[in-house]
């Protein structure tokens, strides 16, 4: 039942951004999530080429794949405010571009939060944004991922008939997937520290959208409660997910072996290397 684990941290980029490469490998990572740019801001500048050289080179040396790129979250593919929208789309297909310059296999994004009207509009909206963003982007190999949420305020994505509703109005859907978070679903009320929550998440991804969409799964606990929409991910194993929890979702066919990004709170790499031996452990067994 041994299989090669893939497994990485949401990498820091402070400094030199190429500079995440040397921090995934120190903490023995095979793959490794970034932001490109700073994420809580819109987009100024675009990266070094030269930079870029040297963050591929690096990250073929050390043998990371796949390559993750988290999208900022200023962008919001569901805005009903139009200038807003249309800065979202120019600067998402900016970010891809960047993201396929970089050799990410995947770029992930939140759905997008909607304000006014149902959430079929909003939903529509986001297939909107994407057709537009594939057809601008159509040489690009860097696939997208829509993140299911915790289903707190306006957000969609907190179910998976929102993904299917997405994926049905764009024409290039194959070029987008589903990254799951752990910590959101449970948010969001999916049961997946059982083996029956496990299984009806499962069973809905399959018939909403297929098992073959989730490319990655963003590993994280939390001390929410089930279904209380709020996002806060904490230390694996430690929170309401717990041991158990983790080791049925590492240890489920249906998971196994895709990619695992670790989004846990750290002040020190002390703090990712604990939460990778706990997942690396339950890995194994
Ligand atoms: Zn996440």
């Amino acid at each position: 039942m041994i299989k090669l684990l893939k497994l990485g941290v949401q990498a820091s980029s402070a400094g030199k951004f190429y500079s995440s490469v040397d921090r995934a490998k120190k903490l023995e990572c095979n793959t490794m999530q970034i932001f490109a740019r700073n994420p809580r801001m819109f987009r100024k500048v675009s990266l070094d080429e030269e930079n870029i050289k040297i963050f591929k080179q690096k990250v073929k040396k050390e043998k990371i794949s796949p390559v993750v790129v988290h999208i900022p979250y200023t962008l919001n593919l569901a805005s009903s405010w139009i200038k807003f929208y249309k800065l979202t789309i120019k600067d998402f297909i900016d970010d891809l571009v960047e993201a396929d310059k970089l050799g990410a296999d995947y770029l992930v994004t939140h759905m997008g939060s909607f304000k006014g009207g149902t959430e079929r509009r909003g939903l529509l909206r986001i297939a909107h944004a994407l057709e537009k963003i594939l057809q601008e982007t159509k040489g690009v190999k860097t696939n997208i991922l829509m993140e299911n949420t915790s289903g707190s305020g306006r957000w969609l994505g907190y179910k998976f008939s929102h993904f299917k509703e997405v994926f049905e109005n764009i024409k290039w859907s194959k070029r987008v997937g589903v990254c799951l978070d752990t910590a959101h679903a449970w948010a969001a009320g999916y049961k997946i520290n059982t083996q029956e929550g496990l299984d009806e998440l499962i069973n809905e991804i399959k018939n909403e959208v297929g098992l073959d969409r989730i490319k990655v799964i963003h590993l994280n606990d939390t001390l929410e409660k089930l279904g209380s929409k709020n996002d806060r991910h904490y230390d694996i194993g430690a929170g309401c997910i717990g041991k158990k929890g983790f080791e049925l979702i590492l240890r489920n066919e249906v998971f196994r072996n895709l990619v695992f990004i670790l989004e846990t709170p750290k002040k020190t790499d002390e703090d990712d290397m604990r939460n990778l031996e706990v997942v690396r452990k339950l890995y194994n067994g």
